[in-house]
């Protein structure tokens, strides 16, 4: 039997594969706007800077990472998210110096491994574009960043979007309320799942995330972490409240909402598609502030903000809103070459062409014109050159412009001299071209 790929990973066809640099093109430019810089770091780091950057007890740590031992009996893994490993060589590389702006702001794109239960919007494998904005405890840094994923969605031309953000406060308010937390809890120990009970004592924020039906029935009545701010948190979430509206983006507050990731404090926020026709899995991007991560990963104490988005989820979001994604390798120039004779002109048309900065086709299989120029159309050339035995002999090419069906002698000599003038005067303005050419 043919070998299949691996559970809950994708292969990435062209035709889709366009759609998904399209995107990525997108979250580029913005990022330069934002000016968030580039970080490419290794796809697989040793298993303890997760399991201390992320945390024992989260998903991601206690049971969906992809972990080995090397050869030389080195625990690694295959990252499970991005901040992390962006900690670490921002840690390693002394990126916190006083040589480096301040705060510092990276971003990054590219494979996450889980080993979670693959459905919709849940892989094995899947991609997220994330960013870290380091050294700057400015509520306007967690606004900004928000507005940065919120940017992103909104430049793809996604509609059915909301932000939802919360806080957890600070440490002080974080722990008067998981104590709080576990004194509502204790007395339904019996009716929480399993899950629900191990993390009672170890981690009771995150039985707010469970996704078990009994468990949500039982915190939807549990105390809000905004009644046990101290004054510094909610001065805080009220800063961050107030820019949110200064910028006049939209949000709610979920005060139930918690983070996987272990590593957050203040603001927390999630960007979910509310389109009709997606899936169940709603959320496209979440994140928030983590101003011990740093530290715990080794450096120096220094506030962060960040965000991971799923791109795979992020192409569903656009599906769902059949929002129509431009075709950015349209083809410039199909060349028909008729007869085995124009074999070797052909393909020195399409070098030129190619070389004048252009995008070019043609025909490898001496197929007749008919044929040749459905499958121009079909990549959507712009202008069809045709050779024939006769343009051949004369030294010329027939030049057609798709769109207004012009079309015009010219001579192969201009083409291999000039064929960016060519292209352009050609398909712009029939007076400047007959003009140029005349001369000769
Ligand atoms: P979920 O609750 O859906 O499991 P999470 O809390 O584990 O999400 P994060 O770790 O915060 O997710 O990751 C940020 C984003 O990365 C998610 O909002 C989602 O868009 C994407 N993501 C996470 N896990 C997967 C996965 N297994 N497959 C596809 N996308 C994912
Ligand atoms: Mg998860």
């Amino acid at each position: 039997m043919a070998i299949q790929r691996p559970k809950g990973t994708a292969d990435l066809l062209p035709g889709n594969s366009k759609k998904w640099q399209y995107v990525e093109e997108i979250a580029r430019m913005i990022m330069r706007d934002y000016q968030f810089h580039e970080m490419r770091t290794p796809i697989f780091e040793s298993y303890d800077l997760f399991s201390r950057g992320v945390g024992e007890t989260s998903d991601i740590v206690s049971k969906e990472m992809y972990d080995f031992m090397d050869k030389k009996n080195r625990h690694m893994a295959l990252r499970p998210e991005g901040t992390a490993a962006i900690v670490r060589a921002f840690v390693e590389n002394k990126l916190f110096g006083p040589e480096f702006a301040k705060p510092y702001k990276v971003y990054y794109m590219g494979p996450m491994f889980r080993y979670e239960r693959p459905q919709g919007g849940r892989m094995r494998q899947f991609h997220q574009l994330g960013a870290e904005v380091f050294g700057s405890d400015n509520p306007a840094t967690d606004v900004e960043t928000m507005a940065l994923a919120m940017d992103i969605f909104n430049q793809l031309g996604l509609k059915n979007i909301k932000l939802v953000i919360n806080t957890l406060g600070d440490k002080e308010s974080r722990d008067a309320y998981r104590a709080a937390l576990i004194a509502f809890l204790e007395p339904h120990f019996d009716e929480l799942s399993h899950d629900s009970q191990v993390r009672l004592h170890k981690n009771p924020l995150r039985v707010l995330d469970s996704k078990d039906p009994k468990d949500k029935e039982i915190v939807a009545n549990a105390p809000s972490i905004l009644d046990y701010l101290n004054e510094v948190s909610a001065t805080y979430f009220n800063s961050v409240k107030l820019l949110l509206e200064a910028l006049e983006i939209p949000y709610e507050i979920d005060s139930n909402m918690v983070r996987g990731l272990d590593y957050y404090n203040h603001t927390i926020f999630e960007i979910m598609s509310d389109a009709k026709s997606f899936g169940a899995i709603t959320t496209l991007c979440a994140g928030g502030r983590y101003n011990g991560l740093v530290e715990e990963v080794g450096g120096p104490e220094t506030p962060g903000f960040g965000f991971g988005m799923g791109l795979e989820r992020l192409m569903l979001a656009l599906e769902a809103e059949q929002i129509e994604i431009p075709d950015l390798d349209e083809l410039d120039v199909y060349v028909v070459g008729l007869g085995e004779e124009t074999n070797i002109e052909t393909l020195k048309l399409v070098q030129t062409i190619r070389e004048s900065g252009f995008s070019a086709e043609r025909d490898y299989l001496n197929r007749k014109i008919k044929a040749q120029f459905k499958t121009a159309d079909k990549l959507g050339a712009k202008v069809v050159i045709t050779i024939g035995e006769e343009e051949l002999a004369n030294g010329e090419v027939n030049f057609k412009v798709m769109k207004t069906g012009k079309q015009e002698k010219v001579s192969l000599k201009n083409i291999y001299r000039d064929f960016d003038k060519v292209y352009n005067l050609q398909t712009t303005d029939m007076t400047a071209f007959n003009e140029f050419f005349n001369k000769d």
